[in-house]
């Protein structure tokens, strides 16, 4: 019988100009690659890397509007024209008046952290990023989780796991003062909860709730495009606005924000401070030159600023970010339909397998999302990366594991970079690795360095 029509595929909006080759490994050579770098899928070497899904960061392939873009590089000490360029479309597409270039996002958030908090203060936010929490730390604050306890739950079907709590952040604020809180810290889409938005409601009930104690918001704009999109597709009254307009209107309730350029904006590095706060600026500014470089570069080449700024002219573009999040949602389909436990709803650029479901013979204490990362590259060469005890670290005061409720191996799509087909051999790996898991018996932690433990940590199988 002839098969049924049915319109629903999608293709990616681009065709292919120039490829890169991978290596084909076998499974012996990967498991000893995988033993040599401490089972942590960080320290592998990129050329023992088949398909490479452990970070959306600065791994986007650029379009060919952005690479013409590089020969246009000013590399001028002061004043390039590039950081012109990129200011005007900071302005007209993420609303904010003054901008600071920096090398890449934490650069921003050391800045910000710096500025904007004292030793003592609390610093609300929808859940904690690595590079922020750890900046916020060692300006002496003292970061506090007010996200919905949903978002904490990876089989809760919520549409917007991003929120915030505003009766936990209200009970923050009686407890300690709005004094002691320098800004409320949004992200979104809210990286370590599986990728899941804020709602614009949410927002603004956050926004007013926070106006009324004279506290400002900042935002994590690093992924904005992507939380735009979910408002966009998933949120009553903005099915039929653009994703331009929602970023701005979202940005229209900070007081600032920080950005890693290297995730949504398609580039390979960069970073930014935007802010309507003339203080905040000046500062920054100024504080640039002593950390990054004259505020008219901020680490970056003239031509990495070129590249951004026609970065986010494309990041905005229909048919880039509907294809960025539809890939995402192709590739958790497709892991379901073999009964893998992933944090539902889909994120928008990654899929999280849920690793205590996955491996429920394991305790937490075996690091079950860390064994499990290091299972699907010895089977295939897929990399993902853990996001669960290890990335959680350590209580700075108590010295104590920080143990998380989720535990995740995240698996995270680099933008234009993989065809449905790498997908397809990826999900097939996984669900391999599923057939198998009760043979996996857990890792042990034998190297552990003091910040940020999971970008070098090492272990060994039990
Ligand atoms: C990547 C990231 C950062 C840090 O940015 P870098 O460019 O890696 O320094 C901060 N916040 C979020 C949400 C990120 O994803």
């Amino acid at each position: 019988m002839a098969k049924k029509i049915i319109k629903h595929s999608w293709a990616e909006p681009y065709k292919i100009k120039m490829v890169e080759p991978i290596k084909v490994t076998d499974k012996p050579y990967r498991q000893k690659a995988a033993k040599e770098a401490g089972y942590n899928t960080f320290l592998l070497k990129s050329e023992d890397v088949y398909i490479d899904l452990l970070t959306d960061s600065g791994t986007n392939a650029m379009s060919d509007y952005q690479w013409a873009g590089l020969m246009m590089g000013d590399e001028a000490y002061a004043g390039s024209k590039n950081f012109y360029h990129l200011w005007d479309n900071v302005k007209k597409y993420y609303g904010m008046p003054y901008f600071v270039p920096t090398h890449q996002g934490r650069a921003a958030e050391h800045m910000i952290s710096k500025i904007m908090i004292k030793p003592g203060d609390f610093i609300p936010g929808n859940m904690y990023f690595t590079t922020t929490r750890v900046h916020q730390e060692l300006a002496g604050g003292t970061f506090v989780d007010v996200i919905i306890d949903e978002a904490h739950d990876a089989q809760s079907k919520h549409p917007f796991k991003g929120n915030i709590d505003p009766n936990k952040l209200e009970a923050l604020i009686n407890k300690v003062g709005a004094k002691k809180i320098p800004y409320v810290c949004i992200a979104g889409p809210v990286n370590m909860a599986g990728g899941q938005p804020f709602s614009m409601a949410n927002l603004k009930e956050i926004a007013t709730l926070a106006k009324k104690h004279g506290i400002k918001l900042w935002f994590d704009g690093t992924r904005a495009t992507e939380n735009a999109y979910f408002i966009q597709q998933k949120e009553k009254g903005y099915e039929k606005k653009t994703v331009a307009q929602i970023l701005i209107e979202i940005c229209s309730y900070f007081d600032g924000m920080w950005v890693s350029a290297k995730k949504d904006l398609l580039v390979n590095i960069g970073g930014f401070i935007a802010t309507r706060n003339k203080r905040v600026f000046d500062e920054a500014r100024n504080m640039v030159v002593i950390y990054e470089g004259l505020h008219s570069y901020g680490g970056l080449a003239g031509r990495d600023m070129e590249a951004m700024a026609r970065g986010i002219e494309e990041m905005v573009k229909p048919e880039n970010i509907s294809m960025r999040v539809k890939q995402v949602e192709y590739c958790g389909k497709e892991l379901e339909s073999y009964g893998i436990p992933l944090v539902k709803p889909y994120g928008g650029h990654a899929i999280f397998l849920d690793a205590k479901l996955f491996l429920p013979h394991l305790k937490q204490d075996l690091f079950p999302a860390q064994s499990l990362a290091a299972e699907i590259y010895e089977d295939s060469g897929v990399r993902g990366m853990e996001r669960g005890l290890v990335s959680s670290g350590r209580d700075p005061k108590t010295g104590e594991n920080r143990y998380p409720k989720l535990e995740l191996v995240r698996l995270t799509f680099p933008r234009r970079v993989y065809t449905q087909s790498h997908i397809d051999v990826m999900v097939e790996s996984i669900a391999e690795v599923f057939d198998k898991r009760k043979k996996i018996k857990g890792l042990k932690m034998v190297y552990e360095p003091k910040y940020l433990r999971f970008f070098q940590a090492r272990f060994v199988k039990l």
